[in-house]
């Protein structure tokens, strides 16, 4: 996605260690003008496939996900981070964090989630695929229907693209991050 493409190279900020901080324009600050044609982009690529209902995790994904739902006109489910005291029949699993080198739980309610549901799910970056795969265990568990996972920015010199195909899971990256360093950013063709 050329548009895109263009913003990161002009607002993202890299880092050594693989680091694409883009959070004036998706991460912190964001871009709705920007963020309606990545919506858009994400239904055209996944416009051959029968889905009632988005899946995401907080908190970048949500953003993205609700515009996609809205262009859908279908409801937008995100994966909670903690687990509420309030509510029962939770779905847990965990998941180990690259950006802060820790491992969270993550769950999500049956209830919203289940053997009906014919999903994507939608998420700002795919690094090594930990949030993904923790995502696709919790969509087992509540016995829904994965189609596919769409990511607005993937690292492919980091191992989830792989992981994920090893799933058997459809990936859609809006782009694909080839190097990352000081102040270079390059992608893949
Ligand atoms: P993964 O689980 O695929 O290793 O990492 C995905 C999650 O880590 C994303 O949801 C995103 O929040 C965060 N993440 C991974 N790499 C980066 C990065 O380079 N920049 C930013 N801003 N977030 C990242």
């Amino acid at each position: 996605m050329e548009l895109l493409k263009e913003r990161i190279l002009k607002d993202g900020k890299s880092f050594d260690g693989g680091i694409l901080k883009v959070d004036s324009f998706i991460n912190h600050q964001m871009d709705p003008i920007l963020m309606k044609a990545i919506a858009s982009e994400f239904v055209k690529r996944f416009s051959d496939l029968n889905i009632n209902k988005i899946v995401t995790i907080e908190a970048s994904g949500i953003a993205p996900a609700i515009m996609v739902g809205l262009e859908l006109e279908l409801p937008v489910v995100f994966v909670k981070k903690a687990k509420p005291k309030t509510m029962s029949d939770m779905l847990a699993t965990q998941v180990y964090s690259f950006t802060k080198d820790r491992t969270y739980d993550v769950c999500v309610s049956n209830k919203f989630l289940n053997e009906n549901d014919n999903v994507i799910f939608i998420d700002d970056f795919l690094a090594n695929g930990n949030a993904a795969l923790g995502v696709k265990n919790l969509i087992d568990q509540a016995g829904a229907n994965l189609l596919g996972m769409g990511f607005i920015i993937e690292k492919s010199f980091q191992e989830g693209r792989d992981r994920l195909l090893n799933e058997n899971i459809r990936v859609e990256s809006l782009v694909r991050v080839k190097t990352l360093g000081n102040d270079l950013i390059k992608f893949e063709e």
